[in-house]
């Protein structure tokens, strides 16, 4: 269960001005809708209760005119590095042969991506992305290509299972019948959104994946448009939850285009979660949110049951907001 609180840091988070429209240069080609807000906003957001760990990371960035990209990938490397999460990086849940896999992505404002999956002992698979945007012609590589990568990268291998990690693996073993299990509270992928002062948009996303998993599963969380997409000339969305849910609606891309197509922040995501509830036909133990911030620093979120938060910081905020959501408990 989630921790719900609400809080305010505003103390740590100093003087930083906002950027008016006119210092940016995308508007001739998108201009802004008569109900925007008009004026950009510096912000992050990410998933969940560890965000404001990885929002305070980001943040530093931000307000030392840092870009976003470097911002998304400080923040989430945070909790990746963290070994008392059991859904992200170092300590994360097993898939059910005991093998910790990784999956993360990674994308600019100029629609520049890159991703990793099925990546192993490599504990910042979301800096391997990045070298994939970066340093290769690819988007996207996968298992042992991807380990090979990283190490060519001067990565380090790490062990990635914990001793925690591993009892609670064994103990699921006990029953489990080595069937993988869809369960709400069995993941907490970290995304994460971010303006910088300069007006551009980037976001990370990263996870383990869904605890216990077959061997090989990926996510939405490493393909883009599913659990992450940017467009600078929009906004950027990224994603939650079950991840074979997420990707048949292509939830993250279709939050951007929804954006682009007028709707704000808070209704694209919310359109976004009635359509994944309008493809299936049971919802139990279908758990999905969704977070989209647009290219003026507003911010939506929407899930299907309750109980997911995000983290929003801002120069007068550093916040855990309890998303709204279709079906309580
Ligand atoms: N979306 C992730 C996945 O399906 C799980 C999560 O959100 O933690 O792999």
């Amino acid at each position: 269960m989630k921790t719900r609180r609400n809080f305010i840091k505003s103390s740590a988070f100093g003087a930083m001005g906002v950027i008016t429209t006119s210092a940016c240069s995308s508007e001739k080609n998108n201009p802004p809708r008569a109900t925007e807000n008009l004026v950009r906003k510096p912000t992050v957001i990410s998933t969940w209760n560890h965000g404001m760990q990885s929002n305070e990371a980001s943040w530093k960035i931000i307000e030392s005119n840092g870009t976003a990209l470097d911002a998304v990938e400080s923040g989430v490397r945070v909790v990746e590095s963290d070994p008392t999460g059991h859904s992200v990086g170092i300590g994360g849940a097993p898939d059910r042969d005991g093998k910790v896999t990784l999956d993360a992505c990674i994308m600019n404002h100029q629609n520049k991506c890159g991703a990793v999956a099925f990546l192993e002992n490599i504990e910042n698979p979301v800096t391997v992305a990045r070298k994939v945007m970066e340093e290769t012609p690819h988007v996207m590589l996968v298992g042992e290509g991807a380990y090979r990568f990283a190490r060519e990268q001067g990565i380090p291998h790490q062990n990635l299972l914990t001793a925690e990690s591993e009892k609670m693996w064994k103990e699921w073993l006990k029953t489990s019948q080595y069937e993988p299990e869809i369960n709400v509270e069995n993941h907490d992928t970290i995304g994460a959104l971010a303006l910088d002062r300069f007006g551009n948009l980037a976001g990370a996303c990263t996870t383990s994946g869904m605890a216990y998993k077959m061997r090989g599963r990926v996510g939405d969380s490493p393909i883009i448009g599913a659990g992450l997409f940017v467009d600078n000339e929009v906004g950027a969305a990224c994603a939650t939850g079950l991840g074979e849910a997420i990707v048949r609606v292509a939830g993250s891309a279709v939050a951007v285009e929804l954006m682009r197509a007028g709707k704000s922040p808070q209704d694209a995501c919310e359109e976004v979660i009635n359509r994944i509830m309008e493809k299936h036909d049971d919802l139990e133990n279908i758990q999905v949110g969704l977070l989209a911030l647009d290219k003026f620093g507003n911010v939506g979120a929407h899930s299907i049951y309750e109980n997911f938060n995000y983290a929003l910081t801002r120069q007068d905020r550093h916040e855990l907001v309890d998303s709204p959501f279709k079906i309580s408990y």
